[in-house]
């Protein structure tokens, strides 16, 4: 691990695979010819109608594309300020916005002869999006998920073993997302010329994060088109939850050119502020390299990774993707926090108003919207995405929502 100030590299968004002074490509040797295969195949696939008809096939038939942009009357009623509005990848198939970066790698290994695919997964989602997308074309499927994350998240584990997957358990460090992350990247080096690897968020070495952006930005690609079309107008915030930050970048693409649009992104605030107890990169977080990318991490004055905390797994991440550090240093995005016990509540809250139970993930971005939403004016729209159903969470919200007595 090094710690780099920003004034140490040479920022230019000129280069590819940078964003600002982030992102880039800090791999071991043996990597750089494998991202630069998957870098030439993927703008190969991008200039190749076949490959983007295909892409746009799978998306709407099988994983169930466009989404709605549903209004949540009686959220907006009960908070009493902004109109909201909801994306809804939770109506995805397998639950979650994850899918619309797996049908596109997955697309993409095949086109490059790949039969093997290893994926890491946080929550379980990008494990079981990608173990879905394995099924579909007939591949090997390995998931590496950390043991911390297994028992969080013990359902995901069936599912994707039920589909065929082997999931294999990384019991070193904090035993999550960081290092499932690590022993994932140990297997590529190992099998690299058979194997490809399905990064999950917007994360690692380039081209990674910004070929998992375009995957993901059908999101507000969809979203601007439906706002203007019931609204005539656009909103005044978007806002999304960020663990590695896809479904956040997906939801605000389209929109960064409309400079009055504000982009919000809404971290985990955990239980505290302390090391360990959350994982709000841009608040306690300082620049520097994980896993391939040159970003925002949670790490101690030795550059030394910290652990994280969240009560949503999908969100339990010391990094952050390369393009919202730049969108932070400028100014365009706005990241804040939310605590476990707003994200939960936030949790009950859409259940109970709107009868659609969100992931403990998007849930951080309802948990914001209801804090802003009774700031603005009604004239206002808010658009919040959610990035997934809360089904899988069940457990731990049997657990948690026991505890506080509700
Ligand atoms: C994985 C996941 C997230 C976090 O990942 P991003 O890359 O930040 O989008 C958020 N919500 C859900 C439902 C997830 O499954």
């Amino acid at each position: 691990m090094s710690k780099v100030t920003a004034t140490e590299s040479k920022p230019s968004s000129a280069i590819a695979g940078r964003f600002g002074a982030y992102g880039g490509r800090y791999v071991p040797e043996t990597l750089m010819a494998a991202l630069e295969e998957l870098e030439s195949a993927y703008a190969a696939a991008q200039a190749d109608p076949a490959f983007t008809s295909e892409l746009a096939y799978l998306l709407h038939h099988y994983a169930g594309r466009p989404t709605p942009l549903y209004h949540a009357a009686r959220l907006t009623e009960f908070l009493g300020g902004a109109k909201i509005y909801l994306k809804r990848e939770d109506l995805l198939h397998t639950g979650a916005h994850k899918i619309n970066n797996c049908i596109g790698q997955g697309l993409l290994a095949r086109r490059m002869g790949k039969r093997r695919i290893i994926a890491e997964t946080g929550a379980g989602q990008h494990g079981v999006a990608t173990a879905t997308v394995c099924a579909l074309f007939g591949m090997e499927c390995v998931i590496y998920m950390g043991e911390e994350d297994m028992r969080r998240q013990e359902l995901n584990v069936y599912r994707m073993r039920l589909l065929g997957a082997e999931v294999r358990g990384v019991s070193s460090g904090s035993a999550t997302l960081k290092d499932a992350i690590n022993e994932a990247m140990r297997d590529w080096v190992t099998n690299v010329r058979n194997t490809y690897f399905c990064m999950g968020s917007v994360l690692g070495a380039h081209p990674y994060p910004t070929m998992v952006r375009d995957f993901q930005k059908v999101i507000s690609l969809e979203a601007h088109a439906q706002i203007l079309e019931a609204e005539g107008r656009l909103p005044s915030a978007i806002i999304a939850c960020v663990g590695g930050g896809s479904n956040a970048m997906g939801a605000f693409f389209e929109f960064i050119p409309d400079k009055n649009v504000r982009l919000i992104g809404v971290e985990a605030g955990g239980r505290g502020t302390g090391s360990g107890e959350h994982a709000a990169r841009f608040q306690g977080g300082s620049p520097g390299v994980l896993q391939g990318t040159y970003s925002y991490v949670l790490q101690d004055d030795a550059g030394q990774v910290s652990l994280t905390h969240s009560v949503s797994a999908g969100l339990d991440y010391a990094s952050v993707g390369p393009e919202h550090a730049a969108l932070h240093d400028s100014g365009r995005a706005e990241y804040v926090s939310a605590s476990d016990a707003e994200a939960l509540h936030a949790t009950v809250t859409l259940a109970r108003m709107e009868g659609i139970l969100p992931a403990l993930e998007s849930a951080h971005a309802v948990a914001e919207a209801m804090r802003l939403a009774p700031k603005l004016q009604r004239s206002d729209i808010l658009l919040v995405n959610i990035s997934g159903r809360g089904d899988k969470d069940m457990g731990i919200l049997a657990r948690e929502l026991k505890l506080q007595g509700a």
